[in-house]
């Protein structure tokens, strides 16, 4: 039996390579190199689209849980991360070329995986079918979709944040720290007085945006462009990206900044840093000319502007069961069975829309060995994104979820401490984990 899989994201290939890993041929379908989204410009698989970072490594957070449930799966996108990291403090950040070279080689070379260069139009008609063609699923394929899903309405803006030459940023004002010492000098940190900031302020505000096609102003509230955040109010980045506790300033005698903008290494070299939640749409002399504000990038050269893109989900709760099935009995003329993965599902982010793929891999993969499917159950962190996909009721108007300890089932008892609760959450869902049986 052989499993259709289109695009070779990061949740295509998590799904593929479970896969062949378990002797399952896959035929993965893949447009790059000969087509590419607005949003995609390597060659190679599993390419990250915005941010190196892949978010925090820690089981206090429910974004570390989830990896640390995929590592002990067998995540070839984990494995590729742990592979490929850079230093980013508490987070796993990772060398984006690196990255996406490790996964494509992995594919590439499996004897199980046969890779077909193409734009999917319509679909295939075959025994099993995952889409995971993405938030930018290209073409006609995105009405192949609709039709199926009855989910053409549904989407967000996400936006992408500029990344800079590091030989152009002056580090006779930044200085290099983690936030509290955490992990090292891992960031390139541009320190502003208030006044600074307030010059920074008023120029981001007042910012000419680029356009964009359609815009409706329905951002992704976790990704939001960074002017956004700043027409919301004169403090609100100081409570978010500019952030300046935990960050003293050795140029000042070690005292804590008004603001403090940070850039994260973005290559294995370090000869690449990008500028750590400045998604932004503004347009690109518009980003020159403000950013060349922020103490320390008066001369930075942008290397990749950021830029904004339309990204698209289906309606998961009226039409995918908890592992990720679509539930329209005909949407393949001989009734093969049709699943979805990564952020097309209403996952949100790169290890979501990973975890997804490795989801439906696993499952899949034991339907096909006549085994039952995987009931993880949202005590785990894995289970809980297939239940929020399924299940998510939001009066009527379903919305792309990033994994949270607030979506898996809370403990029977009472923990005063967030830090301890977490982990404690943490620990039963890595002991489900650990305990499942896969015979
Ligand atoms: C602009 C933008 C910025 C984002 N920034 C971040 C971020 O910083 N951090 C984060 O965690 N998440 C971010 N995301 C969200 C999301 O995690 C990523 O988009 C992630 O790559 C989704 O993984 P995926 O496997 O679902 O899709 P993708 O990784 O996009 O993979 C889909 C693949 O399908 C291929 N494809 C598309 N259409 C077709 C077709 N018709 N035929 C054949 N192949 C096709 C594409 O070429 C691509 O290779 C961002 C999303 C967008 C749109």
């Amino acid at each position: 039996m052989k499993v259709t899989i289109i695009g070779a994201g990061l949740a295509g290939c998590e799904a593929s390579y479970y896969l062949a890993q378990h002797g399952i041929e896959v035929d993965l379908i893949e447009q790059k190199p000969n087509d590419y989204t607005d949003a995609h410009t390597s060659p190679d698989f599993a390419e990250l689209v915005c941010s190196n970072s892949l978010r925090s490594d820690e089981l206090t957070c429910a974004v570390g849980l989830l990896k640390a449930e995929m590592r002990s799966l067998g995540s070839l996108i984990i494995e590729a991360a742990d592979s490929t990291k850079v230093p980013a403090g508490g987070a796993l950040a990772v060398d984006r070329n690196g990255f996406s070279g490790y996964i494509t080689s992995k594919i590439q070379s499996h004897p199980k995986i046969n890779i077909m260069t193409k734009k999917v139009e319509t679909l295939p008609d075959v025994p099993y079918l995952v889409i995971a063609s993405g938030p930018l699923t290209n073409g006609a394929l995105a009405n192949e979709v609709a039709r199926i899903t009855d989910s053409d309405s549904l989407h967000f803006y996400d936006a992408i944040a500029p990344i800079i030459d590091a030989d152009t940023i002056d580090m006779s004002v930044s200085y290099k720290a983690a936030r509290y010492g955490k992990g090292g000098d891992d960031y390139i940190n541009c320190p502003m007085t208030r006044e600074e900031y307030d010059v920074f302020y008023n120029a981001l505000i007042a910012a000419e945006g680029a356009e964009v096609k359609g815009f409706e102003g329905n951002v992704f509230e976790g990704c939001m462009p960074i002017e956004e955040m700043a027409r919301r109010g004169h403090d609100t980045m100081l409570f978010g990206p500019l952030k300046p506790v935990g960050l003293p300033n050795p140029h000042a005698g070690g005292t804590i900044p008004y603001a403090v903008v940070q850039l994260r290494q973005d290559n294995a070299t370090a000869t690449l840093y990008n500028i750590v939640g400045f998604q932004t749409h503004l347009k690109f002399a518009e980003q020159k000319r403000v950013f060349s504000l922020i103490p320390g990038l008066c001369n930075a050269e942008i290397v990749r502007y950021g830029v904004m893109h339309r990204n698209t989900f289906i309606n998961s709760p009226a039409h995918l069961d908890k592992w990720y099935k679509n539930n329209l009995p005909d949407a393949l003329p001989s009734g093969g069975e049709v699943y979805f993965a990564g952020q097309i599902t209403g996952v949100e982010g790169y290890v979501e829309s990973s975890a997804s793929g490795l989801a439906v891999g696993i499952n899949i993969a034991r339907q096909i060995m006549g085994k039952d499917k995987i009931d993880w159950t949202p005590q785990t962190a894995m289970g809980a994104l297939g239940c929020y996909v399924s299940n998510a009721s939001n009066n009527g108007r379903f919305q792309p979820m990033n994994i949270n300890f607030g979506i898996m089932e809370s403990l029977n008892e009472r923990i005063k401490s967030k830090q301890e609760k977490n982990l404690k959450i943490s620990q039963r869902a890595l002991d489900i984990i650990e305990n499942l049986n896969f015979d």
